[in-house]
């Protein structure tokens, strides 16, 4: 007998009897493989080798090319032209031998005869700025390409080339074997663009009194990377796709007209000669001035310079180390100041250089923000390792190069600005001097992964512009916290309850997405968000992306490293997680369905009785069980209602009484009520369900369940809710963490919510 019973419970247990075990067999399917969400990413992965380790760290023959640069540049400022030449000092640390070399001619994307001007299909915009609108239709196209003037090997002999696109083929007499070095020359000029119009990413800006202001990069041949991953990584320059670069040491200098103000990536080697005395001895005090910026150049000074024009030139000499890039912006126009700030055991300079256009909010909030910019990303990643770093105002720009980036931000006329225009301004400038991080220091390959740098990018400027605010209550004033355009889960929702056919997933390349604000910069950077918040919790996140910044720092990661390492180092499996997030396309939406009552009872169902008897078991075969049963089932014993579960059920009633003494029996807690609720997923990602729960006497408690509940059914699922109290309300998401597209099932009982989508509407008309 009691064998016959245990052979029953373990037939129970092993089938994961249900009711649903009984109905009637379906005809057939055919089979399926693996499609679950928990499904491990390795058919999406590529295999771990000895350079990238299945841990996400750099594996033991990792290895990276290094390009060193010497450079002599000028600035004609009357033709608007840039000259140059540069020596490439080109280390091959790769296991192969290569039998060409590749180089990056950016410039050539603004070619008379560019391919990236027809590289649209999709016929006429709403609207174009009146700029792109002349460019495309009224002006002759503009000639910014590459002059190559020559390429020539160490000894002075041309070398041949063939440029195809933005990229220049340079071959070698012989291949360039596995850790040997190689030196060539290349002289260059291009005609610099105009920024404001043509929509660069460098060039100059043209103010109203004549003058300009230079902020210029890809300004110079620049090696390709060479690496494990893409062997060359020659993928055109299209526009979107940003850049792949490799690491190296530079001496770069620079000759401008001598009443220019230029700062540049790297350190100043010929202070002495390019500042007035005036200038270095303000330098000295902002050295060691570490609560505020001083003037270097005042805005009397910028306003002074801005009426002449010198026809002498200086030529302005730095040297960086480790860099993968390289840019400069030069005006008699800036207004230069910076402050000290202690990272770490080290003083780094923060730096800002503007117009006069850009007062009286660039001399208050721009070297602020950058001193602050720097201890918030150290603080989350590894400690600021570059000597200095600079803000430039230039108009409408937003971009980053290794201690320098353009930020826009600029006040109307008469002083006056919007607080649209302040944050812009604040904001912006956390996210380009925070690119310092990622990717010119987590050096990603941006020309494949525009998310690599803009996501993580914009996942930490969220955290930085909290902080901000929390530090500087008053710069933020009215407001109680910073307000901030991305990272809230909320606001991604328009974005991922949109139109499917203008959504790509992000992992994707960037040329190739549709909307890429959001694709790399706001959805990643909200999934990191959510991770860090509602998933993995602060303490496993911090610690895993600290991993990954510092395994990475003055290396290339790939997408993999940083999934495999975020893993690594918080044993919390998150492959559901990139698969829902990175790799698909699909939204969060989880509801509350259904609810059940359900009361103890001495005897199984109606239903499993007819089942046992089917198979010609009795009730008195069974070992002793608690059951539950619905009210609304066939044959409920209506006076189960209300009694306690010990007066319901035998069986209980002996394990209590057999298992604990009368003392311990008198501090045990009797559920009344017992509630099985069953929560769907409209939605493809499996999310944590998140839930309040609510009870007749006011009390409630919050349960999350682990996203790992839908492992076995991605739809729907089930859950048992006992409590002493009757159940009065569910919702789910209640601080709205999830990213949840819609919020009218989040609640049971129902009640009337407006969508996300609706609440923008609402806000966008109320403005
Ligand atoms: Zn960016």
């Amino acid at each position: 007998m009691i064998r016959f019973k245990q052979v029953l419970v373990s037939f129970f247990m092993v089938a994961g009897f249900s009711l649903v075990a009984q109905e009637a067999p379906k005809e057939k399917e055919s089979g399926h493989t693996n499609q679950s969400s928990f499904k491990q990413l390795y058919e999406e992965f590529s295999t771990p080798n000895t350079y990238r380790s299945a841990s996400g760290a750099p594996g033991h023959e990792y290895y990276q090319q290094q390009a060193d640069y010497v450079m002599n540049v000028v600035l004609d400022d009357q033709n608007h032209r840039l000259y140059g030449e540069e020596t490439i000092t080109y280390t091959n640390n790769s296991p192969d031998d290569l039998e060409y070399l590749w180089v990056q001619l950016d410039q050539n994307v603004r070619a008379k005869d560019s391919k990236a001007r027809l590289k649209n299909g999709e016929g006429i915009p709403a609207f174009e700025t009146p700029g792109g609108f002349a460019g495309k239709y009224i002006t002759e196209p503009f000639d910014g390409g590459f002059v190559i003037d020559h390429v020539k090997d160490a000894a002075g002999n041309a070398l041949p080339y063939t440029i195809n696109f933005t990229m220049m083929r340079i071959d070698i007499p012989k291949p360039l074997k596995s850790k040997e070095q190689l030196s060539f020359s290349i002289k260059w000029n291009y005609n610099i663009p105009d920024h404001t119009v043509d929509r660069a990413r460098s060039g100059y800006e043209e103010f109203t009194d004549g003058n300009r202001g230079y902020v210029i990069a890809q300004f110079f041949p620049r090696m390709a990377v060479y690496n494990d991953v893409e062997g060359w990584q020659n993928h055109q320059f299209w526009g979107n796709g940003e850049f792949a670069l490799t690491f190296g040491d530079y001496e770069v200098n620079i000759t401008v007209p001598a009443d220019h103000v230029l700062d540049a990536t790297g350190t100043l080697q010929n202070r002495k000669e390019v500042f007035s005395k005036e200038m270095l001895s303000r330098y000295e005090k902002a050295k060691k001035s570490y609560d505020k910026p001083v003037i270097i150049v005042s805005q009397a000074e910028a306003e002074a310079a801005g009426k002449g024009f010198s026809k002498k030139k200086k030529t302005w000499k730095f040297k960086a180390k480790n860099v993968r890039d390289y840019a400069f912006a030069s005006s008699r126009k800036f207004i230069w100041d910076m402050q000290a700030v202690k990272v770490g055991a080290k003083d780094v300079m923060a730096v800002s250089l503007y117009p006069p256009e850009g007062n009286p909010l660039w001399e208050e909030y721009s070297t602020k923000a950058v001193a602050h910019t720097l201890l918030s990303y150290s603080s989350h990643t590894f400690d600021y390792p570059y000597p200095k770093a600079i803000s430039v105002h230039a108009k409408n720009q937003g971009m980053e190069y290794p201690m320098i980036c353009w930020n826009y931000g600029r006040p109307n006329e008469d002083g006056s600005y919007s607080d649209r225009v302040k944050y812009g301004m604040i904001s912006v400038i956390i996210h380009e001097v925070g690119h310092n991080f990622f990717p010119m220091i987590v050096n990603s390959d941006e020309r494949q992964w525009g998310w690599m740098d803009e996501g993580l990018d914009t996942f930490m400027q969220y955290l930085a512009e909290q902080e901000f605010g929390e530090k500087f209550p008053k710069a933020i004033a009215p407001y109680p916290k910073y307000p901030s355009r991305r990272g809230d889960p909320a606001k991604i929702v328009p974005y991922m309850a949109g139109d499917q056919s203008t959504i790509a997933p992000i992992m994707s390349n960037p040329e190739n997405v549709f909307q890429l604000g959001p694709n790399a910069y706001g959805k990643p950077a909200t999934a990191l968000n959510i991770l860090r918040e509602t998933v993995m919790g602060r303490e496993l996140f911090d610690h895993a992306f600290k991993t990954y910044s510092k395994r990475w720092m003055f290396k290339h990661p790939t997408p993999e490293d940083f999934f495999r390492t975020m893993e690594d180092a918080s044993a919390v499996d998150l492959d559901w997680y990139w698969r829902g997030w990175f790799y698909t396309t699909d939204y969060v939406d989880i509801g509350v369905k259904d609810i059940e009552k359900y009361y103890v009872s001495n005897r199984p169902t109606k239903k499993m009785r007819d089942y046992l008897a089917s198979r010609n078991i009795t009730e008195a075969d069974m070992p002793p069980m608690v059951y539950l049963d619905n009210e609304k089932s066939d044959g409920f014993d209506a006076s189960l209602k209300g009694k306690k579960p010990t007066e319901s059920s035998k069986s209980l009633q002996a394990f209590l009484m057999d298992n604990f003494d009368a003392a311990e029996r008198a501090k045990l807690k009797e559920p009344k009520y017992f509630y099985k609720v069953t929560f769907d997923k409209p939605g493809g990602i499996p999310m944590p369900i998140i839930v309040s729960y609510t009870y007749a006497d006011g009390s409630s408690k919050d349960i999350t369940y682990p996203a790992e509940i839908w492992r076995k059914n991605n739809k729907e699922i089930s859950v048992v809710v006992a409590s002493q109290e009757e159940l009065t309300g569910i919702v789910i998401d209640p601080k709205a963490e999830t990213a949840d597209i819609d919020l009218t099932n989040n609640t049971w009982p129902r009640k009337e919510v407006p969508s996300e989508f609706d609440k923008v509407k609402q806000s966008v008309k109320g403005k």
